[in-house]
């Protein structure tokens, strides 16, 4: 069975970390490919399993060695898909998840890809603010800065092949994996 790049995508605070989690749960020979960025790394993050964290001299070095997929800065920092994240997941005949924002999501759509396009959306956007403020990993100001991008991601939503609606966590998922599901040919499960 052909193997698939998955996107999924959504402003910060939707729950796009959790709903991954329970898809990669559900759906076996599906990875999640770890980004690179030059954001700090958040108490209990680890270099290599949750990001690649690079200076953003040597972010420079990949993006001029042509090593990303697509990239972009987000919120004062750069995060991007290394092409060899995805690669060898596919070579070795897995799906591979992204979990990226929106300009990258369209960068994987122009390029020459086989890409489905997911975008997670809060059924309210004053859910973001909570969710942000009750993480406790981000200041005040990054939190603002993440709630003014969040608005124009959301008025994109419209050119994704799907959009699910995270208002609550085990339907969401649940929609999800039967999205994930029949897009890789499976059967839905019992
Ligand atoms: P956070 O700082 O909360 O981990 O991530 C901030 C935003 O960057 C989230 O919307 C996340 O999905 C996005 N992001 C994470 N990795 C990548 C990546 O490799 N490329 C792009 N374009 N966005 C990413």
């Amino acid at each position: 069975m052909a193997s698939k790049v998955f996107v999924i995508t959504g402003p910060s605070g939707v729950g796009k970390g959790t709903l991954i989690k329970e898809l990669l749960k559900a759906v076996p020979d599906l990875e999640l490919s770890v980004s690179a960025t030059t954001r700090e790394p958040r108490e209990g993050e680890e270099d290599g399993r949750d990001y690649h964290f690079l200076t953003a001299e040597q972010f420079d070095q990949r993006k001029e060695e042509d090593d990303f997929l697509e990239f972009a800065t987000y919120s004062g920092n750069r995060y991007g898909t290394l092409r060899s994240e995805v690669e060898r997941r596919l070579a070795a005949g897995h799906s591979v998840v992204l979990e990226i924002e929106v300009q990258g999501a369209q960068q994987v759509r122009a390029a020459e890809l086989d890409s489905v396009q997911i975008f997670i959306a809060p059924p309210d956007p004053a859910v973001l603010r909570e969710r942000l403020a009750g993480r406790g990993t981000d200041s005040a100001e990054a939190i603002a800065r993440r709630l003014e991008v969040a608005e124009q991601e959301l008025a994109v939503q419209g050119d994704f092949d799907h959009c699910v609606v995270n208002d609550e966590v085990e339907r969401a998922a649940s929609e999800l994996v039967g999205i994930v599901r029949s897009e890789l040919g499976q059967a839905p499960a019992a």
